[in-house]
């Protein structure tokens, strides 16, 4: 892969920040976007903008055409049999929300369980903290060990009849831990538990595929896979979106309405109330173009090419204390240093010019696991490099002098 070249796709990248050039390593919470994302949404404002679905003239034929297209590459995208088990969501929150909000609420019911990791992101913890408060069914939670990996075991002894739902992270966004989805699905499945995938760090670092996988719910969200933002996929299992009830009420999702009584839509159709986020939809299948051009299999080598070159640099930095080091982890650093606040870090490298992240990651009590308040994350992206890796190591030496 030509990273100069893939550079030249991100306009963003080419400024200087405080006085020097930008380096970005924030890319676990959000990706930047290459020209052609950029391109797809002005092209649509500029030219096809009309509401979908309803519209007979020409506009309305074309901004329609384009969102079903991009339908149709997030099915490619994760190899869902049917292009109907797609459905636009707002993002991966919203994604499971959803399933809990539908499928929580009419499938799962006092006394049962639901299992979730330690490793998750809030958004898979506090939509079924509220099932669980409305429902009375209970919350059980995977440990992970010292490397910020799942106990298996543990996990075995978790489930049981009891089990109705298991929704866990692909990979987390805290510390880059890549977890045995494929064994913590046959395993739900063989107590007859359904199983949610949060895919919103493998998306752009892992290549999907939900029959393979045998999910039967799975959300990513599109900012973080170089789309837009606002916008995002849930895929989910014909049989069972077709029980569940609809999520929200309002255009699109209905066949008929009188006061007598609403019949609704067929899915995907079904769980798309209102005007959707049409221009960002129809931008997402410039982002999936992007991905599937360069190779999924190809960025994910990359990157982990970036990961070995940072540990190694950062080995050498001194008070450095990683978190989070398992060994089957994506681009992702979380880390401390002896005696410097995570905060105090971030200025300093924001003052040179690079992005990192601090702080909780929103994964409070994955950092409580650890008995901190947060670390410094740098995650990489496919148009990082080992330069700018060298400088941000060197720049974290000379912060930590500067607290010595
Ligand atoms: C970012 C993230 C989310 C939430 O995604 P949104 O785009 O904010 O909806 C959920 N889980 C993981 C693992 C994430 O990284």
């Amino acid at each position: 892969m030509n990273i100069e070249e893939i550079r030249k796709e991100f306009p963003i990248l080419h400024q200087q920040v405080n006085g020097k050039p930008l380096v970005y390593f924030d890319n676990a919470a959000t990706s930047q976007k290459p020209q052609s994302v950029i391109d797809a949404l002005t092209h649509y404002y500029n030219t096809d903008n009309a509401n979908i679905h309803r519209g007979i003239h020409t506009l309305a034929e074309r901004s329609t055409t384009a969102f079903e297209n991009t339908r149709k590459a997030v099915a490619k995208f994760l190899n869902s049999r049917e292009v109907e088990e797609i459905i636009f969501t707002k993002g991966t929150t919203e994604g499971i929300n959803l399933v809990a909000a539908t499928f929580g609420r009419k499938f799962i019911k006092d006394g049962d369980e639901i299992i979730i990791s330690a490793l998750e992101h809030h958004s898979n913890i506090v939509p079924w903290q509220i099932l669980c408060e409305e429902n009375g069914c209970t919350l059980k939670v995977i440990p992970v060990n010292d490397k910020g990996e799942l106990l298996m075991d543990e996990y075995d002894k978790l489930l049981s009849d009891k089990t109705k739902l298991v929704s866990v992270n692909y990979i987390s966004n805290a510390l880059g831990t890549i977890n045995p989805v494929k064994e913590i699905i046959d395993k739900a499945h063989k107590v007859g538990a359904k199983v949610l995938i949060d895919a919103a760090q493998a998306a752009p670092h892992a290549t999907l595929d939900v029959q393979a996988l045998d999910c039967d719910f799975l959300a990513f969200s599109a900012h973080k896979v170089y789309g837009p933002t606002g916008v995002g996929a849930l895929y989910g299992k014909r049989d069972l979106l077709e029980a569940m009830p609809p999520y929200q009420g309002g255009g699109e999702m209905i066949k008929d309405v009188s006061f007598s009584g609403t019949t609704y839509n067929d899915i995907p159709y079904k769980f798309e109330a209102g005007t959707p986020n049409i221009g960002e939809v129809i931008a997402l299948k410039a982002a999936l173009d992007f991905v599937n051009e360069l190779g999924l299999e190809n960025i994910a080598a990359y990157e982990h090419e970036l990961l070995e070159y940072a540990n190694e640099l950062l080995a050498d930095v001194d008070g450095f204390i990683p978190v989070g080091t398992a060994d089957n982890k994506a681009s992702v650093i979380s880390f401390l240093i002896e005696g410097v606040h995570p905060f105090d870090l971030g200025q300093i490298l924001d003052a040179k010019g690079i992005a990192v992240r601090t702080g909780h990651h929103c994964a409070q009590p994955l950092m409580e696991r650890f008995q901190i308040e947060g670390t410094v994350r740098a995650s990489f992206s496919v148009y990082n490099t080992k330069e700018e890796i060298k400088y941000f190591v060197e720049a974290l030496k000379a912060a930590i002098k500067m607290f010595k």
